[in-house]
């Protein structure tokens, strides 16, 4: 029986909290959520909470890695930084860059997923195509030499590599409707971000495919932005398109930094757990002592500044975050009156229905992958298991590699 697994806890399920229950896992699969333990003679593994594994859909790096780093060791650190702060699948996400530069990411997250075992972290569902395509005045602190209008046969090389699984691309671009199409055509989860679009400009892309806008209330448009645009009368964008649509989805960044707690509040308030998950959109700086940092390659990403909180440019201008997703999860408990189980959806098993992984991850469920986390009661991560493996968190990646 040294396969099979017994955690006992409060767990933690979609739509509700059962207490005292068990999860029993066996050859890496969840086969049993219940009150009872079907194994009496397997001691359980006991915790507060017993949680799913968290799933990142937006996340650049950490430990003193960013994906764009192009080679397998950097996705690595990457990924077992974030398993130490309870994500058990992610994408890693792009961001502007040259060819070059987002082929070499592609190729090391294609090769690391390939050959992927628990020691190794996070696993990664696929990547998110991010940068380069967006819009000159919302390109926010990436590379602005890597940013470009959608080019056909550069998408569509990217585009048809199995691993790019979410595609994101302002929807004022000349050509991105003809991305969208392709990208819809493949498969992936369509995103619209580091844009200044309006209404109608999203309209169009819904229409190709577009479900979703990165990042809330950061780098895209706003009634403000779009009277900077047009002028007046003043035009509705990306914030009104998607409260007004049902069939939209955002994220947050759910750091304490980037949106106060009223704007967690009305997000969760107003769009709800289906349509809002919760992102890191973390950068190498996570983990690392306040300094100088890149954002994006090693070689050629923008110099910004860690202040052990957050993370700027030279200028001052907010980067993106610097924290895990189990630090945006306490800041979403707080910050709302959303139930515990429904924090932790919008941190597992949203993000895993929007992205189409929910069928093995997402949440505790039988024939699930055992991807579990140990909770405190203050909702710190205490053990991590991948695929019913646990994950040492003291050898996992704590030094930048
Ligand atoms: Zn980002």
């Amino acid at each position: 029986m040294s396969d099979v697994l017994v955690f006992k806890g409060d767990l933690v399920l979609p739509d509700r909290i059962l207490e005292g229950g068990h999860v029993a896992c066996r050859n890496g699969r969840i086969t049993h959520v219940g009150v009872e333990n079907p194994f009496r003679n397997v001691e359980s593994i006991e915790g507060k909470y017993i949680s799913p594994g968290y799933v990142d859909i937006h996340v650049h790096g950490g430990a003193n890695a960013d994906y764009m780093d192009g080679d397998s060791d950097a996705v690595l650190t990457s990924n077992r930084c974030h398993a130490r702060h309870g994500t058990t699948t992610l994408f890693p996400t792009t961001t502007t860059g040259t060819r070059q530069e987002l082929d070499a990411m592609t190729s090391a997250c294609q090769a690391v997923q390939n050959s992927w075992r628990s020691s190794d972290g996070a696993r990664i569902a696929g990547v998110h195509f991010y940068g380069p395509y967006f819009a000159e005045d919302k390109v926010g602190v990436h590379p602005v030499e890597g940013r470009r209008d959608p080019v056909r046969e550069e998408y569509e090389y990217f585009l048809r590599k199995s691993i790019v699984r979410i595609a994101t691309c302002a929807a004022e671009l000349p050509g991105a409707l003809d991305f969208y199409r392709f990208a819809q055509r493949f498969g992936c989860f369509i995103t619209c971000g580091h844009s200044n679009a309006h209404w109608g400009e999203l309209e169009r892309g819904f229409a190709e495919g577009v479900r979703h806008v990165d990042h809330f209330w950061c780098a895209m448009s706003s009634v403000s932005s779009l009277r900077a645009r047009f002028g007046t009368p003043m035009r509705a964008g990306m914030e009104q398109y998607v409260l007004h649509n049902e069939d939209m989805s955002t994220e947050v960044i759910a750091d304490g930094y980037h949106l106060s707690d009223e704007l967690l509040k009305f997000a969760y308030d107003m769009i709800g757990q289906y349509r809002l998950c919760l992102v890191t959109d973390a950068n190498r700086a996570l983990d690392c002592p306040p300094g100088e940092y890149r954002f994006g390659p090693q070689g050629s990403g923008s110099i910004v500044i860690s202040d052990g909180n957050t993370v700027s440019d030279p200028n001052g201008g907010l980067a993106s975050s610097m924290h895990g997703m189990d630090h945006m999860v306490r800041t979403m408990a707080s910050a709302t009156s959303a139930p515990l189980h429904t924090t932790i959806r919008m941190a597992s098993l949203t993000p895993a229905e929007l992205a189409g992984i929910s069928a093995d991850h997402g949440s505790l469920e039988v024939g699930k992958t055992a991807d579990v986390l140990l909770l405190s009661d203050d909702l710190e991560i205490e053990e991590v298991y991948l695929g019913g493996e646990k994950f040492d968190l003291q050898d996992g990646g704590k030094t930048p590699g």
